[in-house]
């Protein structure tokens, strides 16, 4: 489990923020791990911003929902550049589905961990057909800590990596349905629908 360097308090002095990114397919639990931490760190007494993309509104526009229906309140944003002109003063700086956003998250990441700030980044490391997905692998080269997370393979029960698509559009972004996708391993994705 991944347990904070620190948790930056007033007392330390010049603050010095970080990047961490917790990643993994669908169902692994990285909002779970998000809200975890952030929850840590309003123990810390802690400012916490928590921005999502605009794109995802599944639940509800303004809370971070995971699917055991823990949820954080949320600021929607359209583009990475927002999440700077919004984090403020905070202390803590949460990104839920970073694989939405662009490619400039990865200088904002920067931007907000040089200003002293502690940012926590959750997406989908890879999307349906087993690519990166958008900023994705370039956050986790910049970051100091990356957290791979995993769900477990619905067909055969092994640590599952890839989220499977049971429906054949080929779009990349298809929001919405989590029963339109399952967890597999290795093995049980690269079957398909033989598996
Ligand atoms: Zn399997």
């Amino acid at each position: 489990m991944f347990i904070e360097p620190n948790h930056n308090t007033k007392h330390s002095q010049p603050r010095i923020g970080w990047v961490e990114v917790v990643c993994g397919s669908m169902f692994s639990g990285k909002t779970e791990e998000l809200i975890r931490r952030l929850n840590r760190a309003k123990i810390a007494r802690q400012k916490v911003e928590i921005f999502k993309p605009a794109i995802d509104k599944r639940y509800h526009d303004l809370d971070i929902v995971s699917h055991n229906e823990n949820s954080i309140r949320s600021t929607p944003v359209n583009t990475s550049e927002e999440i700077l002109l919004f984090a403020g003063d905070c202390d803590v700086v949460g990104i839920d589905e970073a694989q939405f956003l662009d490619n400039n998250l990865v200088e904002v990441c920067n931007k907000l961990a040089s200003s002293g700030k502690r940012v926590i980044v959750a997406g989908l490391d890879m999307d349906f057909a087993g690519k990166p997905f958008g900023p994705m692998p370039l956050l986790m080269s910049i970051a100091e800590y990356v957290t791979k997370v995993h769900a477990v393979c619905v067909v055969c029960g092994e640590v599952a990596q890839y989220s499977y698509r049971k429906v054949t559009s080929q779009d990349k972004i298809l929001l919405g349905e989590t029963d339109s996708y399952e967890a597999r391993c290795r093995r049980c994705y690269t079957l398909g629908e033989l598996a």
